[in-house]
């Protein structure tokens, strides 16, 4: 065998020696040029000829663009965040984190963390205490065996309790819909009709429900060049999806809105603004199908930043049905919500590059909207606010 296969490959090569030659000089021929015009192009460029190749993640250009500039660290008016999380309420001093919100002008925050039961309590009892004007608590609900004997009708019964203890709404988090399972091990649907009790019950008692469902879509399309998350999959892995894990995104968030219509006398606040920002006109049409759903903005101010017109429009059309709504406690990056909410800035930063690479452009709304937006809406919707710290 392997004698034959040395007779064949020296016939072989005897026939290859002239082409190789022929090869090999034409291939340092075209090597000088590569490198004659990388010489050239590298003078061209000076020191730039260096660092031709540049990292998406590294490049931070600093903008050359003169415009006028009105960066904002307090909101034009005392505002309520409908969208916030703390979880040390329950026996924290609060006077830091008033002292931190009177310097933003925040005057209510919203507090969507609040549990159940005795934790709650604890939580709206030091509220009272110490800022009852300043802090809402919004209920939680244990999804835990859900379907068997009478878990319904305890979890009613618990939201009831909840709501006389001080809770001011529900909050439901992404867990409805991705990881929430029944007492078989299936997955539970938004839209599953174990839930249809706790919803209408929210509607008697005349307290919102704040739900975020799913997360950005692009979540679960395929990690490559094309996609708009990319850098957030990249620094954040556990956040990536397939295409149906646990459920194609469509279905969940059409769960939502099934959930939503099936429950006209309840009023839900869809969280990021339903993630369809970056959508305005599906959402409109689903604001004018849905009439008792309201939108909030946490987290994807940069999708209403990069496209301030139909942005402006959006909040014209809805301007009852907006709240202000940031999720994560980081007081410096309200800055960037009030601008872009109330200054007509061009191209300025977002405080994430995983959010968005792009810059931000403001809406510019005025102060009727603006105070909708601000306190208005949520005096509304959200019982046991005092309204006497807003104006008119
Ligand atoms: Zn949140």
């Amino acid at each position: 065998m392997k004698k034959k296969y040395i007779n064949y490959s020296y016939s072989l090569n005897i026939c290859n020696l002239r082409r190789e030659f022929v090869f090999n000089r034409m291939m340092r021929r075209q090597t000088l040029l590569v490198w004659a015009g990388m010489v050239a192009a590298g003078c061209a460029q000076g020191q730039a000829g260096n660092n031709a190749h540049m990292d998406f993640e590294k490049y931070e250009p600093v903008s050359t663009l003169k415009v006028p500039e009105h960066p904002l660290s307090r909101a034009r008016y005392p505002f309520i965040d409908v969208h916030n999380h703390q979880w040390g309420m329950s026996s924290q001093d609060l006077s830091s984190l008033t002292k931190e919100m009177d310097q933003l002008h925040m005057q209510v925050m919203v507090n969507l963390s609040g549990g159940n039961g005795s934790s709650l309590k604890k939580m709206t009892d030091n509220i009272k205490a110490h800022a009852p004007k300043r802090f809402i608590v919004f209920a939680n609900i244990d999804f835990k065996g859900i379907g068997s004997n009478g878990w319904t009708e305890k979890a009613v019964q618990q939201l009831e309790e909840d709501v006389k203890n001080g809770a001011g709404g529900l909050k439901i988090f992404k867990n409805l819909g991705l990881s929430v399972k029944d007492n078989t091990g299936k997955r539970v649907a938004i839209d599953d009709p174990r839930l249809d009790a706790i919803w209408d019950k929210c509607g008697a008692l005349g307290i919102p429900v704040l739900i975020h469902a799913a997360d950005p879509a692009p979540f679960w399309d395929a990690m490559d060049e094309h996609n708009e998350r990319w850098l957030e999959l990249a620094t954040h892995p556990g956040r990536q999806r397939g295409a149906d894990n646990p459920a194609p995104w469509e279905q969940i968030i059409e769960e939502q809105h099934r959930m939503f219509k099936k429950h006209p006398r309840t009023t839900y606040i869809n969280a990021h603004f339903g993630w369809y920002a970056n959508d305005l006109s599906k959402l409109s049409s689903l604001m004018e199908e849905i009439p008792n759903m309201y939108v909030e903005f946490g987290a994807i101010i940069a999708e209403l930043g990069r496209q301030p017109k139909m942005a402006r429009q959006f909040f014209e059309k809805y301007q009852d049905r907006i709240l202000f709504g940031k999720d994560s406690w980081v007081p410096s990056e309200y800055a960037t919500y009030f601008r872009v909410l109330e200054t007509g800035d061009e191209y300025f930063p977002y405080h994430k590059k995983y959010h968005a690479f792009w810059r931000l452009y403001g809406m510019e709304l005025p102060d009727g909207i603006l105070k909708k937006i601000y306190y208005k809406n949520a005096l509304r919707i959200i019982p046991g606010i005092d309204k006497s710290a807003f104006p008119e």
